[in-house]
């Protein structure tokens, strides 16, 4: 075979479980993540060598629960650079699980090519029999090499599946089928080298986008409303600097009378606040189980409070203050 017209595709690693280690194969919980570097995961998968031709960067050796503003301004700047390439046709990252759809949504906003950027993770350690880190690590290359993948923003292959990050979340603590995009379910699928769209993107991303990863990035804080909750942690919020607040409401974005009444005091003293829900799927309704309008709050719509959050900290860092519209768009 001829490999050398095969696409190249840029793997940047940044740790997680799918570079993660046990003592003994039996163990898919008891491991440290993000301890085997780039190289290695790669040996582990000589079929890589059919699909495209490589090149690797260990751009970080973490555990994604430690994930940072200041690395997702590193990693998005760095994929920028490469798609600029023109020798550079697609990007996989690896990444942890945990936060995952954070950062896929992050740059899904901030990115500004229209390549392919694949994201792909695992639930098993490297070394745990039956790791599911090689196929996924395959797939990704498989969807960033592809033609198809091109113009549909961020993606994330995982478990033979292909989601938006706009979309897609974590729903399982163990299963290696954990990600799923409950309102709108998968984009597609990754199999035996095949990749298959089934529906596109609507809302702007990428190059499309008004967003730029920034320096220093504004103080967005999630507080969720549950019985009896208190005021204690908006005040705090707001006594240390906050800029903005999204809350995981209940429901459609309901909130606790008392809570409801310190974001209230919050919104007066300039903090933007966000209505979102902690119910893992549907959507927020404007003005719906709260009055937007009378309080000056946003709704989030189908964002979770985690995406939320990231959409909410790119407007405020850009300085947008329009942002009923910019949760309506985007
Ligand atoms: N804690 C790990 C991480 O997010 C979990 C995983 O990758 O599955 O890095």
């Amino acid at each position: 075979m001829n490999t050398s017209s095969l696409p190249r595709i840029a793997v940047l690693a940044t740790g997680g479980t799918i570079a993660g280690q046990a003592g003994d194969a039996s163990k898919t919980a008891g491991y440290k993540a993000g301890v085997v570097g780039v190289d290695k995961l790669l040996d582990a998968v000589p079929a890589l060598g059919l699909v495209a031709r490589i090149h690797a960067e260990q751009i970080a050796s973490i555990d994604s629960k430690d994930m940072s503003a200041a690395l997702w301004t590193t990693l998005s700047r760095r994929i920028d650079a490469l798609l600029a390439q023109d020798d550079i046709d697609g990007v996989v990252v690896t990444h942890g699980t945990d936060t995952l759809e954070e950062t896929a949504y992050l740059l899904h906003l901030t990115v500004k090519s229209t390549k392919p950027v694949v994201l792909t993770a695992a639930m098993r350690p490297s070394t745990a029999l039956s790791a599911d880190g090689p196929l996924n690590l395959l797939n990704a290359v498989t969807v960033a090499a592809s033609a198809d993948a091109a113009g549909k923003g961020v993606l994330v292959a995982f478990n033979n599946q292909i989601h938006s990050a706009r979309d897609v979340t974590k729903t399982s603590t163990y299963s290696v089928g954990a990600f799923r995009s409950p309102e709108t379910g998968v984009l597609g699928f990754v199999q035996d080298g095949r990749v298959e769209f089934q529906r596109t993107v609507v809302r702007p991303h990428t190059a499309a986008s008004e967003f730029a990863v920034a320096e220093q990035w504004p103080m967005v804080e999630i507080v969720a409303s549950y019985a009896d909750a208190s005021r204690v942690m908006v005040d705090a919020l707001v006594a240390a600097g906050v800029k903005g607040i999204v809350v995981a409401g209940t429901g459609n974005g309901s909130m606790h009378a008392t809570l409801t009444q310190a974001l209230a005091d919050a919104v007066k003293k300039g903090v933007a606040v966000v209505r979102a829900s902690r119910v893992g799927s549907g959507h927020v309704m404007r003005n719906g189980a709260a009055s937007d309008d009378v309080l000056g709050t946003v709704s989030a719509g189908t964002l979770n409070p985690y995406k939320a959050r990231v959409l909410l900290m790119l407007a405020l860092g850009s300085g947008l203050d329009d942002l009923q519209r910019i949760f309506d768009t985007y």
